[in-house]
């Protein structure tokens, strides 16, 4: 952000709030699952944790934005707090657009009912909203208590919750052969959208709820993106139900799954023999921050791997001896697979530490 005007006075305090836009923090965790990183959990968490970061260069490289709600200056210019908004907002400060100056509380109730649907439009999430009283010389009557201004006050919309059934539990298995349980559920609304799956984390989570096959369950979106089981509703529980065991074998190459002392996730420990884990490993290697191989996409990849011209990361430097196979397939035509195999001889010439990197050795990242 860049200042405009250069009417503002020369010592002045302004304060706000630094948030994450939901795409941002998608983008971040999809970045750190390619790389076999672990996830956060929600944007909050990282945005907190990154303003506690020493290295101020680093928090500048985080894709963080702020709104800012508070101008202090020593010669108080302004008579309200909507007017001090208004002129830091025209100096070129980013200010929140979503806000309202309401002359009665019927105005404030409507305005906190509009939002009660319209913040799950918003590219960031929000909790509630706040409320303050406009006159500066009304909040200086008002005062503080120990804690808190008297004339703020925060409205906490509640989290997002719907109930649904559990219709089954499935697994997905990641290119490092890491294993997640996922809820499949009954369709429902929640938060703005239809959500069909929620995360189930790992095998202690379905321990710790006590879920069983058919369970009627409480699904909540919180600041987390992904949609989680909160609760059974165990009233509502079938005599016959069987509680969910957690898989013993992998569910795609249906491998003996193992668990490192301390990581609570299961692992399947077949990596040369796996399909989602095959498929992974070529992917990661091929993708942008790896080889960033072009004219070959993840797609691709699977498809190669069902006909049996992929096996292994090395295989990729043989396809030019099976153009005539690629000749055969539909939608490939002569151009594409021209790209392809150029854009896999370009790949010889990375550097060794993109070989290395792509090559997805478990605790391996771009810089270690
Ligand atoms: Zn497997």
């Amino acid at each position: 952000h860049q200042l405009k005007a250069s009417n503002y006075p020369c010592q002045f305090e302004i304060r706000g709030e630094v948030f994450m836009h939901k795409k941002a923090f998608e983008r971040l965790n999809q970045e750190r699952l390619d790389n076999g990183e672990v996830t956060y959990a929600n944007p909050r968490n990282f945005a907190s944790g990154t303003v506690k970061l020493q290295d101020s260069a680093e928090v500048a490289k985080r894709p963080l934005d702020c709104f800012l709600y508070f101008f202090y200056a020593h010669k108080n210019q302004f008579k309200t707090h909507w007017e001090s908004l208004q002129t830091v907002k025209s100096w070129g400060f980013p200010v929140c657009e979503h806000t309202a100056l309401c002359s009665n509380i019927q105005e404030v109730l409507a305005f906190i009912k509009t939002w009660e649907t319209e913040r799950f439009k918003l590219s960031y999430d929000i909790d509630g909203i706040v409320l303050k009283v406009n006159s500066f010389a009304q909040q200086e009557e008002l005062g503080f208590t120990a804690k808190s201004p008297r004339w703020a006050i925060s409205y906490k919309y509640k989290a997002a919750s719907a109930q649904t059934i559990l219709e089954s539990v499935g697994y997905q298995v990641g290119r490092t052969g890491a294993v997640t349980p996922v809820a499949h559920l009954k369709p429902v609304l929640l938060a703005g959208t239809t959500v069909k799956r929620a995360t189930l984390h790992n095998a202690n989570e379905i321990v710790r709820l006590n879920l069983y096959e058919g369970d009627t369950v409480y699904v909540e979106k919180g600041g987390e993106i992904i949609p989680k089981i909160t609760g059974v509703n165990e009233a509502l529980r079938n005599a016959d139900a069987q509680p969910i065991i957690y898989a013993n074998n992998c569910p795609r190459c249906n491998t003996f799954l193992v668990r490192k002392e301390g990581e609570a996730a299961y692992y399947c420990p077949n990596d040369e023999g796996c399909p989602p884990q095959i498929v992974g490993k070529i992917q990661h290697f091929i993708g942008r921050k790896a080889m960033n191989i072009d004219g070959l996409g993840d797609e691709t990849i699977e498809s190669f791997f069902k006909k049996g011209f992929l096996h292994h990361i090395s295989d990729l430097y043989e396809l030019n001896q099976r153009i005539d196979e690629l000749r055969t397939l539909e939608r490939f035509g002569e151009k594409s697979i021209t790209n392809m195999i150029s854009g896999i001889e370009k790949s010889k010439e990375m550097p060794f530490e993109k070989v290395l990197f792509g090559l997805g050795i478990r605790c391996v990242g771009e810089t270690v």
